[in-house]
């Protein structure tokens, strides 16, 4: 029963990003991305899921775009309510 212990720990991923395949799941994440706020591994999988789906990365860019336009000049972050409300219009935007 050699091999069971090595498998299905997830061990092979740490250093490598997992790349997420589901739109929803990118932009589900994208603000927390978008606030660097994510794992290392999480935001490369997301990366290098834009680098092959074009309408997500529209989706982050113009996210990016309005999180800059709401933030105050100290970089602090705009009110969760409000951010929240932009990202829900992107979201049925698109
Ligand atoms: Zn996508």
């Amino acid at each position: 029963m050699k091999g069971l212990e090595s498998s299905g720990l997830g061990m092979e991923n740490i250093d490598a990003s997992k790349e997420i395949h589901d739109c929803t799941q990118v932009r589900g994440m994208s603000s927390d991305y978008v606030d660097g706020e994510l794992e290392a591994q999480t935001s490369g999988g997301i990366i290098q899921h834009l680098q092959g789906c074009p309408p997500c990365l529209a989706f982050i860019e113009s996210l990016k775009a309005t999180i800059s336009l709401i933030k105050d000049p100290q970089g602090k972050k705009a009110p969760d309510g409000l951010r929240a409300r932009l990202i829900e219009r992107l979201r049925g935007a698109n």
